[in-house]
């Protein structure tokens, strides 16, 4: 997937955002453009929820083990915290984030920040993830990764659970779930 805007904005922020399924790339895409800004010598701050704990406790890391470090908030609103210096601001599993990501996102571009979010923007069910909706609507730039369906092969935007549960979050990977296109996706019977 490659990220090639005709001009890049001056002396203003802006926001980007990467939405997908799992397994579609969302968050190898956010780090390529955060090590890319790291190599320009930017500063770049990396954040994901407390939520999240596959693979490592404090690096954001892609299915494929790619990872930086990465800061991890219990809250959106802790972000300010860490923020002041930082020219570019990535955040990771940006659905498991309250709806107050919005207005921060806004303040941090509006400070003349880069901001790069990427997230979940369906659920197992099909459902827009809150606050992703939000978030793509506030965005200069959207990506939308797509993976290839487990079952038949087309490109896949749904995250199929394979497990019975009917919480909304329910933390996991291969084991757990997998990308279906919309022709095999279906919503698992719950029990
Ligand atoms: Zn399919």
């Amino acid at each position: 997937m490659e990220y090639t805007p005709h001009s890049l904005p001056k002396e203003t922020g802006w926001i980007e955002v990467i939405a997908g399924c799992m397994f579609s790339g969302k968050t190898e895409e956010l780090i390529r453009r955060l090590r890319r800004a790291q190599i320009a010598k930017q500063k770049v701050k990396i954040f994901k929820p407390r939520i999240d704990t596959r693979y490592s406790d404090s690096d954001i890391v892609s299915h494929s083990e790619q990872s930086l470090p990465s800061i991890l908030l219990s809250d959106i609103n802790e972000i300010t915290k860490y923020t002041e210096d930082a020219q570019v601001v990535g955040i990771d599993e940006a659905q498991f984030f309250s709806n107050e990501i919005v207005d921060i996102c806004n303040k941090l571009a509006g400070e003349g920040k880069r901001v790069i979010v990427a997230g979940l923007d369906q659920d197992y069910r099909g459902i827009p993830f809150e606050p992703m909706p939000q978030l793509l609507a506030i965005a200069e730039y959207i990506t939308k990764t797509l993976a290839i369906c487990v079952a038949c092969g087309n490109p896949a935007d749904k995250t199929q659970r394979k497990t019975s549960s009917a919480e909304r979050v329910v933390v996991g990977a291969a084991d757990i779930y997998e990308a279906r296109c919309r022709k095999c996706h279906y919503i698992p019977k719950e029990n």
